[in-house]
């Protein structure tokens, strides 16, 4: 792989390499450039030279540009969900029918968002009257994580570009193959020299030198809480604009008048979907004492057909988590739960296929009941295909434990008592509520979470408002 500075692909000033791991294989494939402060310096250099022109483009070229970018990836669909596939361990089918797609829909909407994206004016009566601008903000950086890699990276540049800043961006170093493709194809798409760079790296050499760089004016990051915290530190005497999408730790709340078939499905589904290693999964899962038995009993069923293996083949529902050291951290929180008097109803350890993917990363999906709602298990971010099941009796005690962790991303509330699902959404601390639902997505909502999920949302105008600074200009008559 190479950077991407001022519209062409270069080696990193270090000349020096680290090794990517194909997940499924456990084997290294390709080669990351280890970049860090200087390549940050070229970017930003480029972004800022290319700045003017971007910003004052009419928003029509700006968006053909974009909507032709947003043609190549859908263009390219294979490709690069075989990419992400391979660099993630991820299934195939999956990359195929949500991450790449969605990385088309992000460049698409935005690109077009921005052509209806207008400003406030404010009247004075007979005295004057008030208009805002929303002009982009400038250089702007962009730092994304490893689960839904061209997914997520594309939802912050695509509305960074769009509204007219130049970006310097940094995929994760554990998946970067999709973002360097990214960066061949915007050279297809003509997108002009310095608007977009794409520097490789570590959270350290690159991200940091993002976050600290004086230029850089604005920075939007997902990834881990600490990370975040670590972002905000470093960015707030600087007071540059931040954006901060972090974990969570998400509850779904099962109550005894849900559509049972439905729900054993779905929620399923919401705990294991990309091995569980979405910022958006449930996994604390709560069920009305009434069904508890028998909602265990088909959940459990239902768990078990969901076959882990290689990526590339379509029976394959789980396939590898992101990589070495991420297996062992989920491992050792199953450890963890059998400690804290958890029992396994299925799953519970490494899975070692055959042949050439002997040396994979795979984790059969695992159930744990038993554990109280303020053990560590049932508080930390595991990220992975594990999920907790526990029983409860009312409705207040279910929000009071779905409530009690320090994340407030995302919940999803099941049962067909209407006046009782929305009571429950309004009570929830969490930036999304799925009801009877989970993972469904509108693209112009406002995303993002409460407590040490983040600060900001994104989506929509929102994002566009996060990547513009509002000006007021007053006349009076
Ligand atoms: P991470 O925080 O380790 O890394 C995220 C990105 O930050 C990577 O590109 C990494 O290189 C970079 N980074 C690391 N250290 C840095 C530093 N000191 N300065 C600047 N950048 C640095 O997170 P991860 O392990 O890649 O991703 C998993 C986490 O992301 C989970 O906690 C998950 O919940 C969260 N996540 C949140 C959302 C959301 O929308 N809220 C979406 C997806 C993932």
């Amino acid at each position: 792989m190479q950077n991407y500075i001022d519209g062409e692909l270069k080696a990193p000033v270090s000349e020096k390499y680290f090794d990517n791991y194909d997940p499924s294989r456990g084997k290294v494939y390709s080669q990351i450039p280890q970049s860090g402060k200087d390549d940050v310096e070229q970017a930003y250099v480029a972004a800022k030279k290319a700045f003017p022109s971007w910003s004052n483009m009419p928003k029509e070229e700006r968006s053909k540009i974009l909507v032709r970018l947003s043609s190549l990836i859908e263009q390219n669909l294979d490709r690069l969900a075989e990419a992400e596939s391979l660099d993630n361990g991820k299934p195939l089918w999956l990359a195929k029918k949500v991450d790449i797609p969605r990385a088309v829909a992000n460049f698409q909407f935005f690109a077009t968002a921005i052509l209806h994206f207008a400003s406030e004016s404010h009247s004075m009566e007979d005295r004057g009257v008030n208009y805002t601008l929303r002009e982009p903000i400038g250089v702007v950086g962009c730092i994304s994580p490893w689960n839904l890699p061209l997914y997520l990276f594309s939802w912050k540049v695509a509305p960074a570009l769009a509204s007219g800043n130049t970006v310097v961006a940094k995929p994760s170093e554990i998946t970067p193959m999709t973002a360097y493709l990214l960066s061949e194809l915007c050279i297809e798409a003509g997108i002009p020299k310095g608007v977009f760079n794409i520097i490789h790296g570590t959270g350290p050499d690159v991200g940091a030198a993002i976050v600290e760089h004086p230029g850089i004016k604005a920075i939007s990051f997902t990834g881990g809480t600490k990370t975040g915290e670590y972002i905000a530190r470093t960015a707030a005497p600087m007071f540059k604009k931040l954006s901060l999408e972090l974990g969570g730790k998400n509850p779904t709340i099962v109550f005894a008048d849900c559509d049972f078939e439905n729900t054993v499905n779905a929620t399923a589904t919401a705990a294991f979907s990309n091995q569980g290693q979405i910022c958006l999964c449930g996994s604390r899962l709560f069920v009305q004492k009434d069904i508890y038995d028998q909602f265990k009993e088909a959940f459990v069923k239902r768990v078990q057909t969901l076959n882990v293996g290689p990526p590339m083949q379509d029976s394959s529902k789980i396939g590898a988590v992101v990589s070495k050291p991420h297996m062992e951290k989920v491992l050792s929180y199953i450890e963890l739960a059998k400690e804290e008097g958890g029992s396994i109803l299925t799953g519970g350890e490494q899975v070692k296929l055959d042949g050439e993917f002997s040396d994979g990363y795979y984790i059969n999906p695992t159930v744990i009941e038993g554990l109280s709602f303020d053990c560590r298990t049932n508080q930390e971010e595991i990220f992975g295909p594990v999920v907790t099941i526990m029983p409860f009796e009312t409705e207040e005690e279910v929000l009071m434990m779905a409530n009690s962790t320090e994340y407030g991303l995302a919940a999803s509330v099941w049962t067909e008592n209407l006046k009782k699902a929305h009571r429950v959404a309004r009570n929830l601390d969490s930036g999304i509520v799925w009801l009877n639902s989970w993972l469904v997505r509108d693209l112009r909502t406002p995303f993002g979470g409460v407590k040490n999920s983040g600060v900001g949302r994104e989506g929509g105008f929102e994002a566009l408002k996060f990547f513009t600074e509002a000006k007021n200009v007053c006349i009076q008559y």
